[in-house]
């Protein structure tokens, strides 16, 4: 077994394509030293060694001693140093380093090989006696806390090494590290070892091979320690990864002014503009820079404080990209005016950051169109659409106390506003110029109105499917729900949250990317995007963002094989899902519309109505409508398919609740308060969700049905008729057995017939179904025989499938998450074992009855990117999402054409 990897002299046994065995940072130390960067020389013990660790009771595979042996002798003889050595000790640093980045799991331990003499040689070859003394203190300090335990036991308790510390900085009058002398820093070793011996009863290592493997040992011991194994389950890392440990000679930032250490950045990260960006520490040692401290500057300082080793590093950076072929996030040191390289791995970078970075490497021929597709996570488009927080005025407000609370991101972008309680509030104060953010426990259809006039909305209850998240997606609203540490009452028309009570009026920052909930004004800055496609307020041509987010999807739209759809119940969300490159509208939700102006009172009406006669005299008022709408949004797709579902909400919905409103109503509709009472407690359900809905409400009152599909046909022959081709496919909601589709096909299809017949125009439509239920799943054979097409309801299906109620689940699947009985909401990515295996059953079951079968999905899921991926796996025609995710399903869409192309 080879457990150790030596790097170094431009030689290195490893490589970049060993991340797996040498960690990421053993790998690329490899791979700089083999393309002949200056990194110090060293050795990697391999994650296989973290394995065996693991598996044997924490003991090593019997090789590894003589191999670390060999290596240590190896660099040595590199170095021309030697372990513990009184002319010329080696130092090292000990790092731990898995396949991906695991920040903060593991501290690295710096100068390892310094004792009681070697620091003496070290204070006499550099003269700098405080150097070697503020090497060797920092060495104890890390060694006692991450090798031998010296740490703070409770939550209350200080840093007992921070505590020493500052006891001798009061002694010694010193108020900051830095002015701690020579002499001090001695007193502080002294004291420093004092405490481990109290708190340990072991006495700090003075032998050099003594401390190397207390140090190899305690990395490896910190791959099973809780905060490491905690991280791991967020991010899905395997335990069996294991780490691997880099031995590396120590080179010092700390040795004088002619001394740096720095992190960099080959591009910006958070704009991805291709400028060096970084900062560095003169006279310093790593943690330093990260540590906040000191206040590093910017690299474009070194240009006068330390112009040559700039100039080299302008070339390390060159090269770099051109070798990974991606942006470098990398840590270097100056000793003496020499430049060494740390580390270096692949940048995060926000999204904006992502298509800047991805669409220039293709210009700049450094990667293929193909690789830029696969490169910008596709959620993370999200951050090139949405309007954000000017990042400088959101770090004060955080700063400031003023971030209150965190709830689900739920519409991305950021917005400022006065808060409001109620709908009505929220449209009189915006009709009056103010910007409002409408706060309320939960929303339902009844404050659609408000949602549409606030800047963005924010919620005490409810998920990620909630109706506030899916209406604000929809809308391209900003949306903060589910925020539970928000306590609203209407009453008072107050919120408390950690302490604040906050009045209507009062302003408040909701950040619907994040989550955050910020007391206050945040600024906000607009996304270029959106002004181009969707305002057309700004000139295509002077947006470079704009022209890059077009040529990325030019190149996903390139690769993709789903189609994309929209989620749209008017012209205006069309035109922008349009905009945004759909290609059609998956879902059309008419009960939307019955809020639209007075309508609600005919809809009202039509409940209320005792007969059948009564209900069709209500109906036909609501007729000219529904034609209307449907007109207006055929025209706008202009020939593109557009699925209109029949109506599938409970109509208690549509009634008030609260006795006032009640008798509002009945006095306006000049019936007896008792009457419209009694129809509405006629209607309350203890399940709505599972009750008088969906198709259940026209197989009931099919003259639903028939009003509706009269209005679409209407619409179609009308729109037809002005020269534009329509294309409608009408769609069944909750269907579960056969004959229930089959009863509302008769009247589509009649309908149909007549209203082709009075307009003479022939209509080209299709009818099918949702699959939102178990049970039409399990019989989407038979279904299938009728139904045209299938379009998946996965918010219904999940909830069905799950039992768990999609507006009920926040109150325990953060439980769930936790303890990983599930890995992701699955209100928010498709369940695929569970709700995913039907799916694949009923397409199968559908397209062996019907062989061109139109197979897509209109839950929330369709905008979730691996959703979108699974929904190609398993072969559907086309995914439908909100309008603002539309280019993120397309670029998932091309992801996962691209992925599979590789896996074939
Ligand atoms: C669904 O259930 O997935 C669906 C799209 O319908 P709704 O969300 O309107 O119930
Ligand atoms: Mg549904």
């Amino acid at each position: 077994m080879k457990a150790v990897y030596f790097f170094g002299a431009g030689k290195a046994d490893g490589s970049a394509k060993m991340r797996a065995l040498l960690g990421g940072k053993g790998a690329n130390l490899a791979e700089m030293t083999r393309i002949g960067l200056p990194v110090p020389p060293g050795f990697t013990i391999t994650t296989e060694v973290c394995t065996y660790y693991y598996a044997n009771r924490k003991t090593y595979p019997k090789v590894l001693k003589r191999q670390v042996e060999k290596a240590l002798a190896r660099l040595e003889k590199m170095t021309g140093k030697k372990f513990g050595d009184l002319k010329n000790p080696l130092l090292v640093s000990v790092r731990s380093g898995a396949r991906d980045s695991m920040p903060g799991m593991m501290d690295t331990i710096l100068n390892l090989g310094l004792n009681d003499s070697t620091v003496e040689t070290l204070a006499k070859r550099s003269g700098n006696p405080r150097f070697a003394w503020d090497s060797y203190r920092r060495f104890v300090q890390m060694y006692g806390d991450v090798v031998m335990g010296v740490q703070a036991r409770g939550r209350d308790e200080h840093e007992p090494f921070d505590e020493v510390m500052s006891a001798l900085k009061k002694e010694a009058r010193a108020e900051k590290d830095t002015d701690l002398t020579a002499t001090d820093l001695k007193e502080l070793v002294k004291r420093y070892k004092q405490l481990i011996q109290k708190l340990t009863g072991d006495q700090f290592p003075q032998d050099p091979q003594k401390q190397l493997w207390g140090a190899i040992g305690a990395v490896f011991r910190s791959w099973g320690n809780d905060r490491a194994v905690v991280y791991r389950r967020k991010y899905q890392i395997p335990h069996e990864w294991g780490t691997a440990v880099s031995v590396q000679t120590m080179v010092f930032g700390n040795l004088g002014e002619t001394s740096a250490t720095g992190v960099a950045f080959t591009r910006d990260p958070a704009t991805g503009r291709k400028e060096f960006y970084g900062e560095y520490l003169i006279n310093a040692q790593g943690e330093d820079v990260v540590a906040g401290i000191r206040t590093p500057h910017p690299i474009a300082d070194m240009t006068r404080e330390m112009p040559k080793a700039h100039a080299e590093l302008e070339k390390v950076r060159r090269r770099l990209e051109q070798h990974f072929k991606d942006m470098q996030d990398f840590e270097f040191t100056v000793e003496d005016g020499k430049l060494y390289m740390l580390q270096t791995r692949n940048g995060k970078r926000t999204g904006l950051a992502a298509v800047r970075i991805s669409v220039e490497m293709v210009q700049e021929k450094l990667i293929d169109w193909k690789t830029a597709v696969l490169r910008v996570p596709a959620d993370s488009l999200e951050h090139v659409l949405a309007p954000i927080f000017d990042q400088k005025d959101r770090q004060q407000a955080e700063q400031a106390g003023r971030l209150l609370c965190r709830g689900l991101a739920a519409g991305p972008g950021a917005a400022s506003g006065k808060v409001v309680f109620n709908a009505e509030d929220a449209v009189a104060l915006a009709h009056r110029g103010e910007k409002v953010l409408l706060v309320r426990v939960e929303t339902t259809p009844e404050d659609l109105r408000g949602m549409i006039a606030a800047e963005g909305i924010l919620t005490a209850r409810g998920g990620v499917s909630s109706h506030a998240a899916l209406v604000a997606r929809q809308m391209g609203k900003v949306c903060v729900c589910g925020a539970q540490e928000i306590h609203v009452d209407y009453a008072s028309r107050s919120m408390k949250v950690k302490g604040h009570t906050i009045k209507e009026g009062d302003s408040l920052s909701i950040d619907g990317t994040s989550g955050e909930v910020f007391l206050g004004q945040v600024k906000t800055a607009p996304s270029e995007v959106v002004q181009v496609l969707v305002a057309k307020s700004l000139d295509p041509k002077k947006s470079l963002i704009y022209r890059q987010f077009a040529s990325l999807m030019k190149w996903a739209d390139q690769a993709r094989r789903l189609g994309i759809r929209t989620n749209a119940d008017q012209p205006d969300q069309a035109a922008n899902a349009i905009a945004f490159g759909a290609e059609g509208i998956g879902l059309c939700r008419t009960e939307h519309m019955f809020f639209e102006g007075n309508r609600i009172d005919a809809v009202r009406e039509m409940i209320i109505a005792e007969t059948p006669q009564a209900r069709s005299a209500a109906l036909a008022k609501l007729l000219p409508y529904q034609r209307e709408d449907f007109a207006g949004i055929f025209r706008e797709m202009k020939g593109l398919p557009v699925t209109i579902r029949t109506l599938d909400p409970p109509l208690h919905e549509f009634l008030p609740h609260e006795e006032e409103q009640i008798r509002d109503l009945a006095e306006k509709m000049g019936q007896p308060f008792e009457k419209v009472n009694a129809r509405v407690a006629q209607l309350h359900e203890a399940n709505p969700m599972l009750g008088h809905r969906g198709c259940r409400l026209g197989i009931s009152y099919p003259e639903i049905t028939e009003m509706q599909a009269r209005a679409v046909f209407e619409a179609a022959a009308k729109v037809q008729k002005e020269g534009i081709q329509v294309r409608p496919e009408i769609m069944i909601p909750l269907v579960g057995f056969p004959k229930e589709l089959q009863l509302q096909l008769e009247i589509v299809r009649r309908v149909a017939g007549e209203v082709q017949k009075a307009s003479g125009r022939k209509i080209e439509y299709l009818v099918g179904t949702m699959i939102e239920i178990p049970r039409a799943a399990l019989v989407a054979g038979e279904i299938a025989a009728d139904a045209e097409f299938f379009s998946f309801g996965t918010n219904d299906l999940t909830q069905t499938v799950l039992g768990m109620s999609r507006d009920d689940s926040g109150s325990f699947l953060p439980a769930y998450l936790e303890q990983e009985i599930m890995k992701a909401n699955p209100f928010a990515s498709v369940d695929q074992t569970g709700v995913g295996k039907l799916m694949e059953w009923s397409i199968e079951r559908g397209r062996k009855a019907r062989p061109k079968l139109k197979v897509g999905i209109c839950g929330e899921h369709g905008g979730d990117p691996s959703s979108v991926e699974f929904c190609h796996r398993i072969g559907l025609n086309y995914v439908s999402c909100s309008p603002f995710r539309v280019p993120i399903a397309r670029l998932a869409a091309a992801q996962a054409a691209l992925k599979s192309e590789v896996t074939q």
